[in-house]
């Protein structure tokens, strides 16, 4: 194992948006007339970050350890993927100095949420608010994003020994 006292993790996901379907940001359940369709709650956002934490630590990709083909994942609240993964994280011995995250949706507006989600965030990754950021973008009306088809999330993480 490399003594560098750093390590970086980044994540992306993105889902399908569907009529009827909760839609799920970072574990806040956002009103809206769609909502993302997934074999699990669909949070992109949780993903993004179960995968940036992954990926930090050279552990592979959310779909190795909780595969959409299992039954025991139908529905499944995606804030546990987080804490096996930040089980994972703190196993190999190091700790989130921040996370950076962005959300891609053309509606709704997530401004009224995004400190919620922040704070949900912080609270799923016992750090504190300050070391947690989150930002929200439009797809500019173009693409799968812009054309309000589908949701999108990217984290980055920077964990220390
Ligand atoms: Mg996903």
């Amino acid at each position: 194992m490399t003594s560098i006292p750093f390590r970086i993790g980044e994540g992306h996901d993105t889902h399908r948006l569907e009529a009827g379907r909760p839609l799920i940001l970072g574990g806040i359940e956002v009103p809206h007339e769609k909502g993302a369709v997934g074999h699990s709650d669909a949070d992109v956002l949780l993903h993004s970050v179960t995968d940036a934490l992954l990926g930090a630590i050279a552990a592979g990709d959310i779909g190795e350890l909780f595969p959409d083909t299992a039954e025991e994942n139908r529905g499944r609240n995606s804030a546990e993927f987080v804490s096996a993964a930040l089980q994972e994280v703190t196993r190999a011995g190091w700790q989130i100095a921040n996370l950076d995250c962005t959300i891609f949706a053309q509606q709704p507006k997530l401004s009224p949420f995004k400190q919620l989600i922040r704070q949900n965030l912080a609270r799923l990754l016992e750090v504190s608010v300050d070391q947690v950021n989150v930002k929200a973008k439009t797809g500019e009306r173009v693409g799968p994003i812009g054309r309000e088809e589908a949701v999108g999330a990217s984290a980055s993480v920077l964990l220390v020994r």
